[in-house]
């Protein structure tokens, strides 16, 4: 007999699949801090090169490409992150850089959302990000493009257009932990599992986004990603 639930289960977040009608069913988000050097000095600190970090977002945080969501709520400062999103089609522990890329189904255009003042608040107290990082709408993401139709990550653009004027750009190559290395990384902390997503890090150039804000951004050879902030009113 099927389990019952006191009221209806909540939806399954999911992200649409270029060239396939089925979508890819969102279980967790793992994002990486500071992947790019020019972008951790313009927050004013230098990158850690000994092993990467993580912060994660709720799985409901997700918001697909082309929506218009409200300002976000209890910031007067929300950043715009730009960065490739992984997504994974298989899961393991424990990997070897060598194996990790087995896991990959594909990868996407995404937006990390950031309340950058509650960010502050926390990393000067000492308290964590999740109030910065993780909240409604927080993950913005374009469809998935499957691997074998992406290719090998190496030189390819990435890119943010803020109203129209292009203020995030850099080259996936520029990364300090590549794919192979983050996922090997991560499967020491997680059992990593198909529908696992990603986030990469973002290039230098973050920045405020104001209701009646709009975004766009791009990565070579995948589909783009587009947010648009209400009107304030
Ligand atoms: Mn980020």
């Amino acid at each position: 007999m099927p389990a019952e639930y006191l009221f209806a289960p909540p939806d399954v977040p999911a992200v649409a699949v270029t060239g396939e009608s089925r979508l890819f069913p969102v279980r967790r988000i793992f994002c990486v801090g500071r992947n790019y050097a020019a972008h951790a000095a313009e927050m004013g600190v230098e990158a850690d090169r000994e092993a990467p970090f993580y912060f994660t977002k709720s799985a409901h945080a997700i918001c697909p490409t082309g929506a218009t969501i409200p300002y976000p709520a209890g910031t007067r400062d929300c950043h715009h992150e730009m960065e490739l999103v992984v997504a994974l089609g298989r899961g393991g522990a424990e990997l070897a850089e060598a194996e990790a890329m087995a896991l990959v189904f594909g990868y996407a255009c995404g937006i990390d959302l950031t309340r950058r003042d509650l960010q502050a608040v926390a990393k000067d107290r000492r308290r964590p990000r999740d109030l910065g990082k993780d909240f409604d709408n927080a993950a913005v993401i374009a469809p998935i493009t499957p691997a074998a139709r992406f290719g090998v990550i190496g030189e390819q653009r990435i890119w943010l257009d803020r109203n129209g004027a292009r203020v995030q750009e850099a080259r996936l190559s520029d990364m300090i932990w590549p794919v192979p290395a983050i996922i090997a990384h991560l499967s020491r902390f997680y059992r990593l599992a198909a529908g696992d997503l990603i986030y990469t890090g973002t290039p230098a150039g973050v920045g405020p986004v104001g209701p009646g804000g709009a975004l766009e951004g791009g990565i070579d050879g995948l589909a783009p990603v587009r947010l648009q902030i209400a009107p304030a009113g």
